[in-house]
């Protein structure tokens, strides 16, 4: 038997601890990088948003559009912005681009409702929008809160109205309505799925007539009077439209110590914000840095503004181009770190969860080495050599972090972009922020950890090993 007294027992033992704990510094930098974080959120609630805000930022530092062909030196700061929806910024390094990009990846869209082709239509003197869920919604959390309209409408002459309804004070707010209690009964014996459904998720917009008592859809009409007043549109124009429900409340501290930030849409903007800032804030690295906000993430990746198209390989490739450097000799020598929210561990819900390997908001960036459902299908699963990359990198630099998985095996399961990143050759992994209550319309994280996601990103572009 070999029986011994480990002296000092904390050498030996893994455990994560709060970034207030092992960092207390960080806690005034992280109340004062998330002030500019909340702007981002209060700026950007779609992806069209919030790519035109990164793009205003990105010019105020310096960044010029990026020409394929185009001479690049040293330190030069360039973008594209791929169809409105997506972001692509880079800093040229100093090694050849034949030595890898360091690119940091994560995306702006988040879970809503779409306005289907044909949406508006009225009954029994109401007039409501239809809508098409995006993405993975629980859709008992979307009835009775303020609800704001964003996006864009095509007129018959090309000519593009934008709108946004319901994010000023002046402006009205929309809803969807839910049943009293006192009739629930029947409601009630359902499975939460199934208590509202899609087809439950209409919009209400408005209760009056058009003064003619003849005509037909007259409270229709009526809005349609007003929208076509303050927009110049009529109902034919929702067909080219892409207007988006989302929730018109801002971003908010919570919590009496104000250690949180409330607010929809934190996935996945609280690692889009954080890795655009460290791009923006990166001079002169070593390794070509490529900081990439891509849409559709919530809808699997597919189409021309998401991950799975070539749009971000073709911008790397082109960049290759500049310098006569063979992109597939580039791809193998990238590195890439797939940032999007990881589940935070919710004690008011820990069945879910397998407290050891739980990723937990206070904690630090989270490290997912896979991600994936079934038995790690579907999913990128990143290198033990990567991940030590990865956590000497952060040690190196202190920055607090944490490891772990999305909940217990087989309640689910979820992907993120890496595989996509991956499946072109370069070497990748997940890293995010913890969320409490995501993907509903008031998400949940700790300042300490969108903080420490952005010290991250800032370490990976400046790395120079
Ligand atoms: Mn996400
Ligand atoms: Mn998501």
């Amino acid at each position: 038997m070999e029986q011994r007294n480990a002296k000092n027992p904390e050498t030996l033992l893994y455990k994560n601890k709060s970034v207030a704990d092992l960092a207390p510094d960080a806690l005034e930098a992280a109340e004062a990088f998330c002030e500019g974080y909340k702007a981002f959120l209060n700026n950007g609630k779609t992806e069209r948003e919030a790519a035109r805000y990164s793009e205003t930022l990105l010019k105020e530092a310096g960044y010029r559009p990026f020409v394929p062909g185009m001479e690049l030196k040293a330190g030069d700061k360039v973008y594209k912005i791929n169809r409105s929806k997506c972001v692509l910024a880079a800093t040229i390094g100093q090694k050849s681009m034949a030595e890898g990009f360091h690119l940091n990846i994560a995306h702006i869209d988040s879970p809503r409702l779409d306005l289907r082709p044909v949406p508006l239509y009225e009954k029994s003197d109401l007039a409501y929008l239809r809508t098409h869920y995006y993405g993975g919604v629980r859709k008992y959390q979307w009835p009775t809160i303020p609800l704001a309209l964003h996006g864009v409408i095509y007129r018959a002459d090309g000519s593009c109205a934008e709108i946004s309804i319901g994010e000023k004070e002046s402006d009205p707010v929309f809803c969807i309505t839910d049943l009293l209690p006192h009739l629930g009964a029947k409601q009630n014996e359902k499975k939460l799925p199934d208590g509202i459904t899609g087809e439950n998720l209409n919009v209400l917009m408005g209760s009056l007539p058009i003064q003619d008592k003849e005509a037909e859809d007259r409270v229709k009409l009526n809005i349609l009077c007003l929208l076509n007043e303050a927009y110049g549109i009529t109902e034919a124009d929702f067909t080219r439209a892409e207007v988006e429900v989302v929730p018109a409340f801002k971003a908010r501290d919570v919590g009496l110590d104000r250690s949180l930030i409330g607010s929809y849409g934190h996935d996945d903007r609280v690692d889009a914000y954080p890795a655009l800032m460290a791009e923006m804030e990166t001079k002169n690295p070593a390794y070509t840095t490529v900081c990439v906000l891509t849409d559709k993430e919530e809808t699997g990746s597919d189409g021309v503004t998401g991950l799975n198209s070539m749009y971000t390989f073709h911008f790397l490739q082109q960049l290759c181009e500049t310098q006569g450097v063979n992109p597939i000799i580039a791809f193998q020598a990238s590195k890439c770190l797939s940032a999007d929210v990881t589940a935070g561990y919710d004690p008011s819900f820990a069945d879910a969860f397998e407290p050891s390997n739980g990723t937990y908001a206070g904690r630090g960036i989270a490290i997912y080495k896979y991600t994936g459902a079934r038995g790690k299908s579907s999913t990128n699963d990143a290198s033990a050599e990567l991940v030590s990359y990865l956590t000497s990198l952060l040690e190196d630099n202190g920055i607090v972090w944490q490891i772990g998985e999305m909940g217990k095996i087989d309640l689910g399961g979820g992907g993120t972009v890496a595989k996509y990143v991956a499946n072109q050759d370069i070497d990748t992994i997940d890293i995010g922020v913890p969320v409490l209550s995501m993907h509903s319309p008031f998400e949940v994280v700790a300042k300490v950890d969108v903080y420490m996601a952005y010290r991250t990103f800032k370490a990976f572009c400046e790395d120079a090993r």
